[in-house]
């Protein structure tokens, strides 16, 4: 396709230039011709009015000299009077006018085509008594003509066909150059999405142009992208059956319990209900996370938001850890400024907060302290959650939002996890363009953040 276009393209051209090219010649030659005459004439007549015979006859020669025009006077019965014979040395003159006579008289005092070649002119000299003297008449061919114009024709296609086989091979080059790094680029893409992602599309580069330098990057980025995710999938895949196992045997394990032993003992049977009703429960919680993460990021469940007020939320928020406060010594700081608004979806920004300040309660050290602060600073409102715990690898900062998943349970945690609370947080963050991050030191403990837009109090409607 390339090359054909490429070939039509470079036949247009050429045809067009050439012969719009010859046409103009001979359209301007044919103008020339015209004009030539038409100042010939003017002269010419204007020495007659005022001149000695021997002037006049001077005008007549420099009249033909000047622009290049013939200049002949024919007498009535169709002689020729100027120049005579010998006087233009060379031209083989004809003497005898009188089969153009006609013409002559026919056309008097207009220039017009006496043949497809030749422009004329003629006037009619009288004397006193009104009878003809002789008659003016003048001639010049066109520069181009017919035969020159029949031949420049011919050249043109003969330069043409030669052209346009020199042009045929070098487009056929061209766009071969063109064309093959895209083809092998679209057979690699198609090997992609049989789900190969080991392919490297740099290779195409290597003797590419820029702009398929640029695609063989972008699609190696994609494959990278595509391969990450294809991972991720796999990861989750494995990680969920494998969390959805654990409950159930539990739940398997305490039914066949109550059934076989301790159906008879209402205090043993309390207890293995209750671990059934516990092995349960995290199976709902693991199932709607996973429903809530797939609807956010499908956009089914939408950003709905709201101007409201984020200090209360927060302390809400905060205030249901209140049994760990009271049961197990957890001790929260909090620095939180009155009254910061936002506009935000309400309940997906309290799911954010409650699964930061969740796994900062998880995470923390021994000293249970967890310190969660809101204030306005430049413009942002800043949120922190901040716990003393083992902290977060450098390596691992980025691939924890990330993660679909985490299985590995390294400690009994008090807040249930179910391992995809960080990415809830993300996606929900991101939904609202909001900018979020976390600071972490191994064995000091980590920071998580959120700068929520600030908005004026004097607009809220809460
Ligand atoms: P979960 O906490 O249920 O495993 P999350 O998505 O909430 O799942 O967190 C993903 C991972 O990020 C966790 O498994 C943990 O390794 C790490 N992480 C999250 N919060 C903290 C924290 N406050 N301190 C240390 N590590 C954390």
């Amino acid at each position: 396709m390339l090359w054909l276009s490429f070939f039509a393209f470079t036949v247009l051209v050429i045809f067009a230039c050439e012969f719009s090219q010859i046409l103009l010649l001979r359209q301007m030659s044919k103008k020339e011709a015209y004009s030539n005459i038409d100042k010939a004439r003017k002269d010419i007549l204007q020495s007659y009015d005022k001149s000695s015979l021997s002037e006049f006859i001077g005008s007549l020669i420099h009249a033909a000299d000047s622009y290049g025009v013939n200049v002949r006077l024919i007498g009535k019965d169709g002689a020729l009077l100027f120049p005579t014979a010998g006087m233009e040395e060379g031209e083989n003159l004809s003497a005898d006018y009188s089969g153009e006579l006609t013409q002559i008289t026919g056309n008097l005092n207009s220039i017009y085509q006496a043949n497809s070649d030749t422009f004329a002119y003629s006037y009619e000299f009288k004397d006193e008594n009104g009878n003809t003297i002789c008659y003016l008449y003048i001639t010049d061919n066109v520069y181009m003509d017919k035969s020159a114009f029949v031949s420049m024709i011919f050249q043109t296609v003969y330069i043409s066909s030669v052209m346009l086989i020199v042009l045929t091979v070098v487009s056929g080059a061209l766009s071969m150059y063109i064309s093959r790094p895209i083809t092998d680029l679209t057979e690699k893409a198609k090997k992609m999405g049989y789900g190969n992602f080991s392919i490297n599309f740099k290779e195409e580069s290597a003797s590419g142009y820029s702009e398929i330098v640029e695609l063989s990057e972008t699609l190696n980025y994609a494959e990278n992208e595509l391969s990450k995710a294809d991972q991720m999938q796999k990861e989750l895949i494995a990680n969920v059956s494998h969390d959805f196992k654990t409950p159930l045997t539990m739940i398997k394990a305490y039914a066949s319990m109550i059934q076989e032993i301790s159906g008879d003992n209402p205090e043993k049977r309390a207890k293995h209900t209750q671990v059934i009703i516990d092995e349960s429960d995290r199976l709902a919680s693991l199932v709607n996370d996973l429903l809530d993460l797939s609807k956010i990021r499908a956009g089914i469940d939408a950003v709905k938001p709201v101007l409201f007020n984020l200090s209360d939320c927060l302390r809400t928020v905060v205030d249901r850890f209140d049994y760990l406060r009271e049961t197990a010594g957890y001790r929260f700081n909090l620095d939180v400024a009155d009254d910061l608004y936002v506009e935000a979806d309400k309940s997906k920004i309290s799911q954010v907060l409650y699964n930061l300040i969740g796994n900062a309660v998880n995470y923390t050290g021994d000293d249970k302290t967890i310190t969660v602060r809101l204030y306005n600073e430049n413009g942002l409102q800043h949120f922190s959650v901040q716990d003393t715990g083992k902290g977060i690898a450098p390596e691992e900062l980025d691939s924890i939002w990330e993660r679909y998943y985490r299985s590995t349970e390294t400690h009994k945690r008090p807040v249930k996890g179910t391992g995809l609370g960080l990415s809830i947080v993300k996606t929900i963050l991101d939904k609202h363009g909001f900018a979020f991050g976390v600071r972490s030191e191994v064995d000091k403990g980590s920071t998580f953040y959120i700068d929520f837009p600030a908005h004026n109090v004097a607009e809220l409607s809460d």
